[in-house]
C-alpha cells in the first residue's frame, strides 16, 4: 500500500478540480504534504477552491502559473480529462516528476481488493449491476471510480474484507502506474475518444493497462465476442475468465444456446418466444456447468445488456459469491437513468431516453434492443467521426432521424445515403434547451401511434450540454410536455 507519510513535507501538485481533484487534495493535505491545486479556469467557475482554500491548501486557478512543478515536486496527480500537452504535465515529465491520476492513488491506498471494470460501452451499467450482485452475496462492495464518487475517497473507506469496485475510464488508466485489479473486465472496446487519444492504439493501450500489473492469482474477465479484446487476451498474466453472448466456451460465462454471431439487423431475432429457450450459464473449466436463470428473465432489455449482465455475473463468481443468489437480484435490476430509459407513451408514441449513447456503436445496440423501425433523435459534439457505420443500421432499423448539434450534417448525410426519406436537421437556436425541444416536436410528427421515438445521439453532449444528464433530462421533459 501507499504510505501517504511518505509524502509528508513534500511538494505534490494537483492537477485540475473538480471531485478528484478535491479529494486528492485533501488525502495528500491530510498526511501532511505541501499541497497546490491549480486549475485553468477562473475562480469563479472552481466552486471547490474554497473548500480547499479553507483548509490551509494553496489553489491557483485561472492559468498555470510558472514554477508550478519543480525538481523538488514528489507528484504530479493529474485530473483525467486534462490532456498530456497541458504545459505543468510536460514540464514534470520532462524533470522526470511522477505524473498519476487519482486512481492509481486510490489504488496504493485500498485496503480492499479491487474490481477495475473498463470498456468503452457498458461500464457504468456493469459496474452498478456488479455492486447490486455482490451486495446481495454479502461481499461489502463500495461502487466509485468514472460512476460519481472518486475513488480514492472510497478507498479509504471500504473494509478490508470488502471489494473496491472501480469503474473506470481509458482517461484514467492512462494515468496508472501500479495499478493492479484482483478481478479486471474489459466490456468491449469501440473506436472513441481518439481526440484525447491521438490514437485508436494509445486507447486500446490505455485499457490494457488494467490487466498489466495482474498475476497468476488475479483474473481476467474479458469479452469473448470482442476482437479487440480477444487479441489482448493473449497477454492476460491473470487467470482470463471470459464471457459471451454466441459462443459457447470451456471456462466462462455464456448464453446456452447462443446468439448467432453475425445478427441479421433486420431480423427480430430478439423476439421473446425465442428468448424463453436460452440461459445464462457459467463453466469453471473443469466440466461443472451451472444455470443462473434465463436471458428472458433480465430486468434490462437487448443482447448488449445481457452482455453486461455475463459480466457482472463473471465477476462476481470470480469474487466468490453464491451462484444461487445471483438470479434474484439480475432479474430485479432495471438499469441506470438514460441507458435505454423508457421515459413513457404520448400520443401512442414510446419515448426511450438513451442520452448516455455518447458514440456510434453503443446507439447501434440500443436500435438493435428495440423493435424496428423507429424514429431517432441524434448528434452532438463532433469529434471527427464521418459516421458511416451507422449507415447499415439506419437502413434496415431506423424510419425517421432528428438531427442536431455540430454533427447534424454529417448524420443527416449517412441517414440519406441510407435511403432515409424522413430526416430534419434541426438548426440551433440560442437556447440549446429549445433546439432540443425542436428535435423532439420534429421527431414527434414523424411518428405514429405505435412508434417509438429514441433519443440515442452517438456523440458526447457538450457542444449544446454541460453533460448527457442535463440533455436526457430535457429530453424527458420535452417529451413529457408536447
Ligand atoms: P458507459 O458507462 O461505458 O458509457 P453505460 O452503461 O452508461 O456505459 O451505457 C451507455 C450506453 O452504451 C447505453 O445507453 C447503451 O446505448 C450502450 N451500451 C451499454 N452497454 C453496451 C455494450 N455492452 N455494448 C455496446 N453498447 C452498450
Amino acid at each position: 500500500m501507499m504510505q501517504l507519510t511518505n509524502y509528508r513535507g513534500r511538494h505534490v501538485v494537483v492537477l485540475g478540480l473538480a471531485r478528484s481533484g478535491v479529494a486528492a487534495a485533501k488525502l495528500f493535505h491530510d498526511a501532511g504534504a505541501d499541497v497546490v491545486v491549480n486549475d485553468k479556469k477562473e475562480r469563479d467557475q472552481c466552486p471547490e477552491a474554497d473548500e480547499l482554500a479553507a483548509l490551509g491548501i494553496s489553489v491557483v486557478c485561472g492559468h498555470h502559473p510558472d514554477g508550478l512543478v519543480t525538481e523538488k515536486t514528489a507528484l504530479l496527480v493529474k485530473n483525467p480529462g486534462i490532456p498530456y500537452s497541458a504545459p505543468p504535465i510536460v514540464e514534470a515529465l520532462r524533470l522526470g516528476v511522477e505524473v498519476v491520476s487519482e486512481v492509481e492513488v486510490a489504488g496504493q491506498l485500498s485496503p480492499a481488493p479491487i474490481v477495475g471494470i473498463t470498456g468503452s460501452n457498458g461500464k457504468t451499467t456493469t459496474t452498478t449491476l456488479t455492486g447490486v450482485l455482490l451486495e446481495e452475496a454479502g461481499l461489502k462492495p463500495l461502487v466509485a471510480g468514472n460512476i460519481g464518487r472518486p475513488l480514492s475517497e472510497a478507498a479509504l473507506e471500504v473494509e478490508p474484507d470488502g471489494w473496491l469496485v472501480a469503474e473506470l475510464s481509458s482517461f484514467q488508466l492512462k494515468g496508472t502506474a501500479d495499478f493492479r485489479p484482483r478481478i479486471a473486465c474489459l466490456l468491449n472496446v469501440a473506436e472513441t475518444h481518439l481526440d484525447y487519444h491521438g490514437s485508436m492504439e494509445d486507447y486500446v493501450g490505455s485499457k490494457a493497462k488494467l490487466f498489466e500489473n495482474q498475476t497468476a492469482d488475479d483474473v481476467a474477465v474479458y469479452n469473448e465476442d470482442d476482437e479487440t479484446c480477444r487479441r489482448l487476451s493473449a497477454s492476460f498474466k491473470g487467470r482470463a475468465f471470459p464471457f459471451s453472448v454466441t459462443r459457447t466456451l470451456e471456462a466462462g460465462v455464456m448464453i446456452d444456446p447462443p446468439y448467432s454471431a453475425v445478427r441479421p439487423s433486420d431480423d427480430d431475432s430478439d423476439a421473446a418466444d425465442d428468448e424463453a429457450e436460452r440461459w445464462i450459464v457459467s463453466r469453471d473449466g473443469n466440466g461443472a456447468e451451472r444455470r443462473i436463470l434465463r436471458v428472458d428473465e433480465l430486468g434490462i432489455p437487448g443482447r448488449h445488456n445481457a452482455a453486461n449482465a455475463l459480466a457482472a455475473i463473471a465477476i462476481a463468481l470470480a469474487a466468490g459469491a453464491d451462484p444461487e443468489r445471483l438470479a434474484e437480484p439480475l432479474r430485479a435490476f432495471r438499469g441506470v437513468e438514460h441507458r435505454l430509459e423508457y421515459v413513457g407513451s404520448f400520443g401512442g408514441v414510446k419515448f426511450y431516453n438513451d442520452s448516455k449513447a455518447t458514440n456510434p456503436m453503443a446507439t447501434t445496440m440500443s436500435i438493435l434492443s428495440l423493435p424496428s423501425p423507429l424514429i431517432l433523435i441524434a448528434g452532438g459534439l463532433d469529434r471527427g467521426s464521418d459516421y458511416m457505420e451507422l449507415l447499415p443500421i439506419f437502413r434496415d432499423r431506423v424510419k425517421g432521424l432528428a438531427a442536431l448539434g455540430e454533427t447534424r450534417e454529417k448524420l443527416a448525410r449517412v441517414a440519406g445515403l441510407a435511403g432515409l426519406t424522413d430526416v430534419k436537421i434541426v438548426e440551433p437556436v440560442e437556447d440549446a434547451e429549445l433546439t432540443l425541444r425542436r428535435a423532439v416536436q420534429e421527431a414527434a410528427a414523424m411518428a405514429g401511434p405505435g412508434d417509438i421515438v429514441l433519443l440515442s445521439p452517438a456523440c458526447a453532449s457538450w457542444d449544446m450540454f454541460p453533460s448527457y444528464e442535463v440533455r436526457g433530462r430535457i429530453f424527458k421533459q420535452s417529451a413529457h410536455t408536447l
